[in-house]
């Protein structure tokens, strides 16, 4: 009988994107998902070690699952991602019911981990130091018919104070040009409109085959691929984000108009703590040079409050460059240590009501100079690709949801027309919220896309395993065309 299988994500988009490679593993090899709400025989928790009690979550969900497995002969449970890398063999000290443990540099062991546990009745931990497999050469299953995360390099070379993702992901592994724009190729060949390129840190890569200018070059490559409408991607780095990636943005019109930067700080002084090698100064500089090349673009960020050591006058510097920056949103973090980070050994921690006085301060910046930016934007129209599950009251207010090309969220009336997720919208804005717009008249156009066709059916890409190891070029495309930064 074929076993069934569920995977519970945590974390960043990294993390989400290999839980659609764990899928397409077990799917290669025999398993199938679950039906909604029915139990699995596997379930696989693919971790994040990056949030806050990420483990004190984890333990938890265990122990749930616990006396579900005791009703179930033959039940295994799986725990991968970052915080399975970091505890390893204490997870199954702790939760002894667990049948496999595996790591960020072994995903493709999963299944043959899961036979052996099995065949063993015993359970099997196997973490690697370094990345076996380059987790975009195993076979995917993809969540969805008309975006996809492409992914470009794994692990991170530098060493921010308040991070943990060099230690559990390791130092950069690059992708090979040829193989990224392969797969992007066999997505778009799919009906897939958007793709997000995902690392730690895009804007170092080449640097593990010698060409500073790859990024660029990349991007203007996705240009050529028939079919592709939108490239968006994450994380750049301040520390080394070059001229030539703006004027290949401002060049290549499927890059869309955005720019997701991390700035973390507006304090020089904790920007040094955080071991950050940029400034506010160029973080500044950078924005201007974008926003010369892209006037519209939408920039956004992530930002710590509280860092060890922050005083008033830093979280002051901060909201100086916010209110410089303007940022279209931002996510805002409260520090709080993680574990097995440089900043949680720091003395000097900021005290918690401290951090989030200061914090509500700072949402309250950015939430009104997002909705001031928002509101310029009434009357305008935009092009929405549309998704499913962007809009939690879409039942209520018969509206549906997507993205304009700059990455805003819009929730639109689809008015008469036939409108699926994965069709392209052309609407007029009618509303601004700080965090979405509103379109509430009838769409002036309505594009129907093979990826809607998709969607509709319920048939996603599938991306099988490519048959190339670590660091050697791609042998032709994927067989089958069929899917915490910096
Ligand atoms: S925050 Fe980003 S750049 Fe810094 S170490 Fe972590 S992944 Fe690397």
């Amino acid at each position: 009988m074929t076993r069934s299988y569920a995977i519970r994500t945590y974390g960043c988009q990294m993390n989400a994107h290999d839980s659609e490679r764990l899928a397409g593993m077990l799917e290669a090899a025999g398993y199938q998902a679950a039906e909604d709400g029915g139990q699995a025989d596997v379930v696989v928790f693919n971790t994040c070690a990056v949030r806050e009690n990420a483990d004190n979550r984890l333990y938890g969900n265990l122990g749930h699952l616990r006396p579900v497995k005791d009703a179930h002969p033959g039940m295994q449970i799986a725990v991968g991602g970052c915080l399975a890398q970091k505890d390893r063999a204490e997870i199954v000290r702790r939760a002894p019911w667990v049948d496999v443990v595996f790591g960020t540099h072994n995903l493709g062991s999963l299944p043959a981990l899961l036979e052996r546990a099995r065949h063993n009745a015993e359970a099997q931990v196997e973490i690697k130091e370094s990345l076996e497999v380059f987790p975009s050469n195993l076979p995917a299953r993809r969540e969805s018919a008309y975006a996809a995360w492409v992914s470009i390099s794994v692990g991170c070379n530098n060493s921010c104070t308040f991070c943990i993702v060099p230690s559990l992901r390791g130092r950069e592994v690059d992708r090979r040009p040829g193989e990224v724009l392969a797969e992007v190729s066999a997505l778009a060949a799919e009906g897939v409109l958007e793709v997000t390129l995902l690392g730690q840190n895009v804007n170092s890569y080449g640097v593990e085959f010698g060409d500073r200018a790859a990024f660029s070059k990349l991007l203007r490559a996705c240009g050529e691929i028939d079919g592709l409408e939108r490239v968006r991607f994450t994380s750049p780095h301040p520390r080394d984000f070059t001229s030539d990636v703006i004027t290949a943005m401002a060049e290549t019109p499927v890059v869309c108009p955005q720019l997701h930067m991390p700035l973390q700080s507006g304090s020089d002084a904790m920007l040094k703590a955080m071991r950050r090698s940029y400034r506010s100064g160029r973080y500044l500089a950078i924005l201007d040079e974008v926003r010369a090349a892209i006037p519209h673009a939408a920039i956004s960020t992530d930002i710590i409050v509280g860092f060890p050591g922050e005083t008033e006058e830093d979280f002051q510097a901060t909201l100086d460059v916010v209110r410089a920056a303007r940022f279209a949103s931002a996510f805002t973090f409260q520090y709080s240590p993680r574990p097995g980070t440089p900043a949680a050994e720091m003395g000097d921690q900021v005290p918690k009501d401290v951090v989030s006085e200061r914090y509500q301060r700072l949402v309250a910046l950015q939430e009104e100079i997002s909705w001031e930016l928002n509101r310029e934007l009434v009357g305008r129209p935009v092009e929405v690709l549309v998704a499913q599950g962007e809009g939690r009251k879409d039942g209520a207010t018969r509206r549906m949801s997507g993205r304009a090309r700059d990455g805003r969220l819009v929730h639109f009336a689809p008015g008469s027309a036939q409108v699926r997720p994965g069709d392209v919208v052309r609407t007029e804005i009618t509303y601004a919220a700080p965090h979405h717009l509103v379109a509430d008249g009838e769409p002036l156009d309505h594009r129907r896309t093979r990826a809607g066709d998709l969607h509709e059916q319920g048939s996603r890409p599938s991306t099988p395993a490519t048959v190339t190891g670590l660091g050697l070029p791609a042998i032709g495309r994927p067989l089958t065309p069929a899917r915490g930064g910096a």
